[in-house]
């Protein structure tokens, strides 16, 4: 198995190294106007759906993580119907989604050739009921939303987060966002179901064809990397995987990338999603207990700041990663409970 650290310079909007684009439109030049892209997208209400677009049509709608479950309801017979017409398919989403994409096409008896699948590194998926309350806290607050963006490349230097207004006014990092970014890496906003995931084990028995994330520590491991942020990692586990990645990488490796296998084993300490189950947050049953009793306005309030703690822990991880200490304690502290 090989693993390697890339990252495009031409997708500002993705939230990572842009893995995801860069294969795809690889793929595009190789299978031509045919080419199916299945991604995640906001639909107008801003709830979030995978659906299917040509390539040619444009795959910006599907750049940017979002951070909300994505419903994949529809697709999964749309993806069956091009599998059997022989269609060139490109799949990409969580793992439990891949896997719901397989057992479909598995059942249905046809030939998987032409579906090429890509599942995220994923530590879970915030319930969607609860983004809900947030979209709607957002449009009280500030009007009509245009559109939302968790994290991309382009505007990390204004603020993590944004939202745009029908009436063109662009809020960085509102507070409701922030709260919601918090809730996300606090994980008690996510599925249980997603605190006990098969699909994060030891052997990395993974269901797509490539994994991709984001590369924690690549700097401390690859110094082609040092002080670039938004590393893609890319995992290609199956023939028809790595033959795309390679693809790729032949294709562009004269434009503005950066590719490089990665050797030395403490990736794996520093990218600990891939392997260990997120442990469930002691005040998870209460979150969700007060979510039914309240108002979203209230339910809000009660949860709208930072604790102690979780500011602690973060100025802490910031103060080492700036001094080029986070991934050396990491790996020391690692160590010590083994
Ligand atoms: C809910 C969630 C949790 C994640 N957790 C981790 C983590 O713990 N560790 C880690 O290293 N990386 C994690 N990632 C992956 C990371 O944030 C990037 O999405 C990934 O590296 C792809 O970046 P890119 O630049 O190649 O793609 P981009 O160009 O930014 O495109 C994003 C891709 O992700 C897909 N996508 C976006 N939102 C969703 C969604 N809600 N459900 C399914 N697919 C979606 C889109 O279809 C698109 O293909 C997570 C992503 C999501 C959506
Ligand atoms: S953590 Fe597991 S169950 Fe939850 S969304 Fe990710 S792959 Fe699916």
């Amino acid at each position: 198995m090989s693993v390697y650290a890339f990252k495009s310079f031409e997708y500002p909007t993705s939230s990572s190294g842009g893995a995801f684009p860069a294969i795809a439109r690889a793929l595009y030049e190789e299978v031509g106007d045919e080419f199916i892209v299945f991604g995640a997208a906001f639909n107008d209400d801003f709830s979030v759906k995978h659906f299917g677009k040509k390539y040619r049509d444009g795959i910006l709608c599907f750049q940017e993580s979002k951070y909300v479950r994505s419903d994949i309801s529809e697709p999964l017979e749309q993806i069956q119907e091009l599998i059997r017409q022989k269609i060139p398919v490109l799949f990409v989403g969580t793992p439990c989604q891949v896997a719901a994409i397989n057992s479909i096409i598995k059942k249905s008896g046809c030939d998987s050739d032409s579906l090429l699948t890509i599942d995220l590194i994923c530590h879970g998926t915030p319930k969607s009921e609860l983004w809900r309350g947030y979209v709607k806290l957002i449009e009280q607050k500030y009007g009509k939303i245009k559109r939302v963006c968790f994290r991309n490349n382009f505007t990390r230097k204004k603020g993590r987060t944004f939202v745009e207004l029908e009436d063109g006014r662009i809020i960085y990092d509102p507070d409701e966002m922030k709260a919601w970014m918090r809730l996300f890496s606090t994980c008690v906003s996510l599925y249980k179901g997603c605190f006990n995931c098969n699909f994060r084990n030891k052997d990395l028995n993974r269901p797509a064809d490539i994994t991709i994330g984001d590369f924690w520590g690549v700097q401390e491991l690859i110094p082609e990397f040092k002080g670039i942020k938004d590393v893609s990692l890319v995992i290609p586990h199956t023939d028809k995987g790595q033959r795309a990645f390679d693809h790729m990488v032949s294709k562009f490796l004269n434009e503005s990338i950066l590719i490089k296998e990665c050797n030395d084993e403490r990736w794996r300490v520093f990218n600990p999603h891939l392997f260990e189950q997120t442990p469930i947050p002691l005040n998870y049953d209460e979150f969700w207990d007060n979510y039914e009793r309240y108002s979203i306005e209230e339910f809000y309030k009660k949860y709208s700041k930072a604790s102690l703690k979780y500011k602690i822990k973060r100025g802490l991880s910031d103060m080492f990663e700036k001094m080029g200490l986070k991934y050396k304690l990491k790996y020391v502290i690692k160590h010590f409970k083994r």
